[in-house]
């Protein structure tokens, strides 16, 4: 047997054990384990991008002799690997306490992305990023699970804005050897690769495996020598434009997610379908059954009593829908053997509202699923409604399709500094205690003369972070001067400062704060109190009008008459999302409602005490409480800019600005701590976590 070590020849073997710590995420949601590699090297830690794989490969074996002589890092090490040890092997965790026992069956969880960490780029936005921290939850809650998605190699767009305020999709390929991915090996030590059943020619896929705590997540690669350069490129990167393609690309994450379980020997399992991306895997467990000699419908109805499928998507359009003779392409030789005609087969797939609209992925999810749910309250309701087709002889609220609000993964998203302020004010046990209310009122006892310089601080970091991003752009890349300065570097670290940070898709409005323009400069260039605005986010590669929303707000942040108060960062990622949440001083939002599902970003920012000024939509309709930051009901058009300048200019800004002798803005800090109380416990991962396995897990593992 190899032992991971091994891959990292300077390792000394009295900190061997870092060559494992380094191939589990369990590190990134552990401040001590993640000091344990910057400890090494504080500046080879940086360049690597937080990859402690990356920095394990280029670190000499003098300096990793070093720290190996040094009692104090040994003590370190000692402790943070035996607790690592502990919570990856425990079997008491809160599964077995109130579920079952968790060597029962798992959840196989199915996703076409995971936002885990930036040294991964497996992810687009939200619907990533609830993943990732959902199976971070998993593994802390003892959630019986294994993880299905993909290895795009070229997941990663490196958005770079022109001078003119075009973005560039500049292609960055992935180095699989330096990130924290392994290769899952067979016997014979070669890369286990994978028939994906189905497509002709077939289409292989080689799994590869990080370990996220307990929990494995495999992903799929097509891009090996075995298939032809169509093939190859269907796990380039996320979200094919291509229809065709995109239709293998679903094909290859379902169908060939199940046989790589089959492969690794995971047979029985609860389906958990994240958003219709990857329900073919449901054809598949089909077909299976029907080939060890079950009948059509008794093959449905076990599956369907063993899956849930969570949709994400609140309109019509958002929804994957492939043409019927594309289906027929890939499909027509197993409508036979599953006991089908043609007609019957695409009914699996039709939306009744527009039959002849090609084969809906949410149909056929919602169709072949026991247990299905939105992602808000009111995600919940939109989705009955447009669903309610499929249902005729029911009631909207008698559809059988429930809710559960998204959370994010606490540990994730809290700022190290303020996790130490929480310690000593909410007592050292709250991080495992999260999800329950009372604790949170504990935050009231944290003095405002206390809490505003953390915060204060976390804007400077934020602040010096843009500056140096832009430094090295201004040195490395030789960009215009002008981009230097739109890149953020005459933010003040004094003035109020607004974040809008999420994908530019059109729905989400980044530009509707510049309806007025000279209303907006009034409010931004206020002699006495200043606001500033930094905007982060990547339009997708084919999405014009989000490159043209984008554009516009580049040119108004190059226009001097703003004096720098508007900022523009390049590369929106996990890190720079990281310092957004944790450093601006009000998250914006202001979608068209309801097309926001749910939304994290702006639970990510409360939890670290930045208050947001949202439309009522998604997550915000239950978690605003009048005192915890502002919202107002959103028309779904420019009007919506209007209550926004009032809400700024008469409740914000002034509260902002009130600060006693010692410069502490008492006021603004309430709401602060409001914002806190009222994310930690119900908007957690946690209390999402929960919900799953009491109110669906647990019942369909009843019927594997
Ligand atoms: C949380 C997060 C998102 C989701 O943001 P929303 O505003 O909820 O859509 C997207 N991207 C990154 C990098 C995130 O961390």
């Amino acid at each position: 047997m190899k032992r991971i070590a091994d891959s990292f020849p300077n390792i000394p073997e009295k900190i061997a054990e870092l060559a494992d710590l380094a191939y589990n995420l369990w590190w990134s949601w552990h401040p001590s384990a993640r000091m344990l590699f910057k400890f090494l090297n504080r500046i080879a830690w940086k360049e690597s991008g937080h990859n402690p794989v990356q920095m394990l490969r280029e670190l000499s074996r003098g300096t990793l002799n070093v720290a190996s002589e040094q009692a104090e890092y040994l003590r370190h090490y000692d402790v943070v690997l035996a607790r690592f040890h502990e919570e990856i092997q425990t079997k008491v965790c809160w599964f077995a306490a109130n579920v079952a026992d968790p060597s029962c069956l798992p959840v196989a969880y199915f996703s076409a992305e995971y936002g885990l960490h930036h040294s991964l780029p497996f992810y687009a936005g939200g619907l990533g990023f609830l993943a990732g921290d959902y199976v971070k939850e998993c593994s802390d809650l003892g959630i019986p699970m294994v993880a299905v998605g993909f290895m795009y190699p070229e997941g990663y767009l490196l958005q770079k804005i022109r001078v003119d305020g075009w973005q560039d999709d500049i292609d960055e390929v992935l180095d699989r050897d330096a990130a924290p991915i392994r290769r899952v090996m067979t016997e014979k030590d070669e890369q286990l690769i994978v028939k994906v059943p189905f497509v002709d020619p077939p289409v292989y896929v080689a799994v590869w495996k990080v370990d996220v705590g307990r929990i494995p997540l495999y992903l799929m690669d097509t891009d090996i020598d075995m298939n032809d350069p169509w093939n190859r490129k269907i796990s380039a990167h996320l979200y094919i434009g291509d229809i065709e393609q995109r239709l293998r690309q679903e094909m290859v994450l379902g169908i060939g997610g199940i046989a790589m379980l089959n492969a690794l020997g995971i047979k029985h399992s609860v389906l958990h379908l994240n958003e219709g991306h990857p329900a073919f895997a449901l054809l598949e467990r089909i077909r299976e059954r029907v080939a060890e000699g079950m009948k059509f419908q008794a093959a449905v109805e076990q599956v369907r009593a063993t899956t849930v499928f969570t949709s994400h998507t609140p309109v019509p359009a958002g929804h994957d829908v492939f043409p019927f003779h594309f289906m027929d392409k890939y499909f027509s030789h197993c409508y036979p053997f599953l006991g089908l005609s043609r007609d019957n087969f695409l009914q699996l797939g039709i939306h009744p509202v527009d039959p002849s609209a090609g084969f809906n992925m949410t149909s056929l999810a919602l169709g072949l699923s026991g247990y299905k749910n939105g992602v808000s309250r009111k995600h919940g309701e939109v989705t009955r409604r447009m669903w309610q087709p499929l249902w005729p002889d029911r009631k909207e609220e008698e559809v059988p399709i429930g809710h559960i609000t998204n959370g994010i993964h606490v540990p994730t998203w809290i700022e190290p500094k303020m996790e130490l302020l929480f310690n000593k004010y909410l007592g050292q046990n709250w991080l495992e205690d999260h999800d329950n209310p009372v604790i949170w009122k504990l935050i009231d006892d944290i003095p405002n003369a206390v809490l505003w310089p953390v915060h204060y601080w976390l804007k400077i970091k934020l602040i010096n972070f843009i500056r140096e991003q832009a430094r090295i752009r201004w040195n490395n890349n030789k960009v215009n001067p002008v981009n230097v300065i739109t890149g953020g570097v005459l933010l003040d670290p004094l003035a109020l400062t607004i974040g809008f940070a999420r994908r530019f898709a059109s729905y989400k409005r980044a530009g509707l704060i510049f309806k007025n323009i000279e209303r907006l400069a009034k409010i931004l260039n206020n002699r006495w109190e200043p606001v500033q605005i930094i905007f982060a986010g990547k339009a997708h590669p084919s999405d014009d009008e989000g490159k043209r929303i984008l554009q516009r707000i580049f040119s108004l942040a190059q226009d001097p008459s703003f004096g720098g108060r508007i900022a523009f960062v390049e590369n929106y990622n996990e890190q720079l999302a990281q310092y957004m949440v944790h450093g601006v001083d009000l998250w914006l939002n202001n979608p068209i409602p309801p097309l926001e599902a749910c939304g994290t970003s702006g639970m990510k920012a409360s939890l670290n005490g930045v208050p947001q000024l949202s439309i009522l939509d998604g997550w915000w309709l239950e978690g605003f409480n009048g005192k915890n930051g502002w919202a107002y009901e959103g028309k779904g058009d420019d009007r919506d800019a209007e209550p926004l300048y009032d809400i700024l200019e008469r409740e914000i800004v002034p509260l902002y600005y009130v600060l006693d002798e010692d410069g502490v803005p008492n006021g603004w800090t309430e709401v602060m701590k409001e914002a806190i109380k009222g994310t930690g416990a119900f908007f957690s991962s946690r209390r999402m976590a929960k919900a799953y396995a009491l109110d669906y897990y647990q019942h369909a593992f009843r019927s594997v």
